[in-house]
């Protein structure tokens, strides 16, 4: 089931096609030097603008910016971080880590922020985001199938699917393929 990616690219581009601009003032959720530079950098800007280019705006010097997004801009920017990652590993250079680690289940003092950026996604999202990991499990195995992180990519493909089932039972979402 090797997913190329075009493949991967569409799922993500169809999935977060209509997702809402978190506003100017959805950015950041704090007020320091820090957050007021990334929201200088991401105020107005649209993801799909950035679509076949994402790496100039999530790549470095910004790829831990991800950490200080409010769930609604963590969200909105998540397709650039998938794509960038997915596309420009190299390059991209540990956006898919702060990406990950910004969202992934945790007992830390972050655990009640990453859960509701985990909550703000469609299932439409979350399963695109089950797509990115497989795909990064299967282009980089060592690094997500088998090395030290994959503790943390199987914990958040566990809570994903968690969530998964809670909104399908909930009835917000029509079963997968039924569009198709
Ligand atoms: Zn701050």
């Amino acid at each position: 089931m090797a997913t190329d990616m075009a493949q991967l690219r569409r799922e993500i581009e169809a999935a977060f096609a209509s997702v809402p601009y978190p506003g100017d003032d959805g950015i950041v959720g704090h007020k320091c030097w820090e957050c007021d530079e990334v929201l200088a950098k991401y105020k107005g800007k649209r993801w799909q603008d950035y679509k076949d280019r994402p790496l100039t705006l999530v790549g470095p010097p910004y790829r831990d910016a991800c950490m200080l997004f409010t769930p609604q801009a963590f969200r909105y920017y998540a397709p650039l971080a998938m794509l960038a990652s997915a596309e420009s590993y190299q390059e991209a250079d540990m956006l898919i880590d702060y990406f990950l680690g910004s969202l992934a289940p945790t007992d830390g003092k972050h655990a009640a922020k990453h859960e509701a950026r985990l909550t703000a996604f469609t299932p439409a999202e979350l399963r695109a985001l089950l797509s990115f990991l497989a795909f990064m499990k299967e282009r980089h195995p060592l690094d997500y199938a088998t090395g030290p992180d994959n503790e943390e990519v199987v914990s958040l493909e566990k809570a994903i699917t968690t969530r998964l089932g809670v909104t399908e039972m909930r009835g917000e979402n029509a079963p997968p393929g039924a569009k198709e």
